[in-house]
């Protein structure tokens, strides 16, 4: 359908024809509703063009592609290696387009190009391959039970597939979750979240001819209808969804409807813990790191960082430094830009309230808090924010921001900097700074987290479990973890002569 696509010039000067359908069988079709997302570019808050919206309708039908690809031939009987092929390939054509895509996601998103090209491109390529080299080596097992018996297992695909993405890394996101889904025989329908539609539906656009019909459906559309409607339909048999931890439990809820198998991702509160033999110069660098990236919208964000009294002072001086030099905030298409805006003036206006919020609960406001003004005067730039004098009633210490924003307060003890990192109901990252090794692995031992960085914070690898713990999420992504979650474990029993 000719009308179903946009020619844009980003504002890097790449020309793109982006395809604005849902993509359901292998071709872009026209929502049923004539529903509509407008993407936004967060940098000077103009629109970039129009997508076309799923449908509770639309969600059915994508379902019901899926549904006849699982059962078709050409993608169940596929042979394993053959499906790991396809998958490389996918991966050869991403790294084609990769210019295209980390403009895209740029534009819409408002990360820095450098960090979508040069890192989220690399993860997405990296992640097609590994999962490519997986699928050939996903089986069961062969357990003897008696002399006459025996029984073996075979590792199949869940089938149907829903997948609700959010906005912080859109083409990343897809990847975690169409890899191992792909890898493992299963069928999917990805939906992307409204506030950046944009890089996803450009991937999609590389799948016919590849994949066979119906095996990758991306359906753009709002949370509160097509989500629900992926949530709550009867012939979906497995729910993966990374997001806010409320929306996570009514999807939870909502696909109980017909117990879909089901892991979430719901971010955190994540702890930095720092003693006072820390090299306090990396603590601070790596500190930075951990909450600054990607404008601080990270879900392992170490958003709440605990120092031990004796180095507080001398850290919180080492760490404004760092963010001072180091927090580049500008128009995320300049080459040494290291903070883009924030993904939408939603999130702009919740990070800023955050700032109210711990200035009327008494905390110091010690650096940013600010709208970060310079880009033209639009845009939803925020600059980087410290609060010191947190207690730990309150909101800002408490809760999820999603911003660059940091709290940091004081312990005394070993016990109290883990009572402190552990009082929370989340439970993704955690990191501990020590020069003290039994220390190091005593703490990470205890830390009520998915995740531990030592010396370190927010590292993620395709190889490495990442998830949390409590109500940071249920379930595992990528490495060999990652396929636990889109394979079922059927027991075959095999009676070789018992005779009754
Ligand atoms: P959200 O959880 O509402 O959205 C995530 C995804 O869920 C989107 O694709 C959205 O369309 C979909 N969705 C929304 N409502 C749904 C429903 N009822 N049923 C099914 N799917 C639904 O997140 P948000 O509102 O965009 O962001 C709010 C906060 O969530 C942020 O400030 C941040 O704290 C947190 N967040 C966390 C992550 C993470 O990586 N863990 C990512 C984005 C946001
Ligand atoms: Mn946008």
């Amino acid at each position: 359908m000719a009308d179903l696509k946009v020619n844009l010039t980003a504002p890097n000067g790449r020309k793109i024809t982006l395809p604005t359908g849902l993509f359901i069988n292998n071709e872009f079709v026209k929502s049923s509703s004539g529903d509509k997302i407008t993407s936004i570019n967060p940098t000077d808050e103009s629109e970039i063009c129009s997508v076309e919206a799923a449908s509770a309708d639309d969600i059915d039908k994508a379902v019901k592609a899926a549904r006849a690809a699982f059962n078709d031939p050409s993608w169940r009987d596929l042979p394993a290696t053959e499906r790991g092929t396809l998958l490389y390939k996918f991966a050869d054509l991403i790294e084609a387009n990769k210019e295209t895509l980390a403009t895209l996601e740029t534009w819409d998103n408002g990360k820095p190009y450098s960090v979508a090209l040069n890192e989220d491109l690399e993860e997405v390529i990296g992640i097609f391959r590994y999962y490519a080299g997986w699928a050939d080596k996903i089986y069961g097992e062969t357990i003897p039970t008696t002399a006459k018996k025996f029984a073996y297992t075979l590792k199949q695909p869940i089938g149907v597939c829903a997948q609700i993405i959010p906005w912080n890394y859109p083409l990343s996101m897809a990847a975690w979750k169409l890899g191992p889904a792909l890898a493992c025989g299963n069928v999917v329908v990805l939906k992307p979240a409204e506030q950046t539609p944009l890089s996803v539906l450009y991937l999609a656009s590389l799948i016919p001819g590849l994949f066979p019909p119906g095996v990758v459906n991306i359906v753009n559309g709002y949370g509160r209808e097509a989500g629900h409607a992926l949530a709550s339909h009867l012939d979906i048999d497995k729910i993966a969804f990374t997001g806010s931890t409320i929306t996570g439990k009514q999807v939870m809820k909502i696909a109980s409807v017909n117990m879909k198998n089901i892991t979430l991702e719901t971010g955190g509160k994540s702890p930095l813990l720092i003693f006072d033999d820390s090299d306090l110069e990396q603590a601070a660098k790596w500190a930075h790191v951990g909450i600054m990236s990607n404008q601080g919208q990270v879900c392992c964000a170490t958003s709440r960082v605990l120092v031990q009294e004796g180095v507080y002072d001398k850290f919180v001086e080492l760490f404004k430094q760092t963010v001072k030099e180091t927090s580049k905030v500008g128009d995320p298409f300049a080459e040494d830009t290291q903070q883009g805006p924030q993904v939408t003036k939603a999130q702009y206006e919740r990070v800023l309230s955050y700032v109210d919020s711990g200035k009327s609960e008494g905390a110091s406001l010690v650096a940013g808090g600010v709208p970060y003004k310079e880009v033209g005067g639009k845009g939803y730039f925020i600059e980087p924010t410290i609060f010191t004098n947190v207690k730990d009633t309150m909101k800002i210490y408490r809760e999820e921001i999603f911003g660059p924003f940091v709290v940091i307060t004081s312990f005394k003890t070993e016990e109290d900097a883990l009572r402190m990192a552990n009082d929370t109901t989340y439970g993704l990252g955690s990191a501990v700074f020590t020069t003290d090794v039994e220390r190091a692995h005593r703490v990470a031992g205890r830390l009520e987290a998915g995740m531990v960085w030592i010396n370190s914070s927010n590292d993620s690898d395709i190889r490495v479990p990442f998830g949390g713990v409590k109500q940071s999420g249920i379930g595992r992504e990528l490495g060999e973890a990652g396929l636990a979650a889109y394979t079922q474990t059927k027991a075959i029993h095999v009676n070789l002569g018992l005779r009754l």
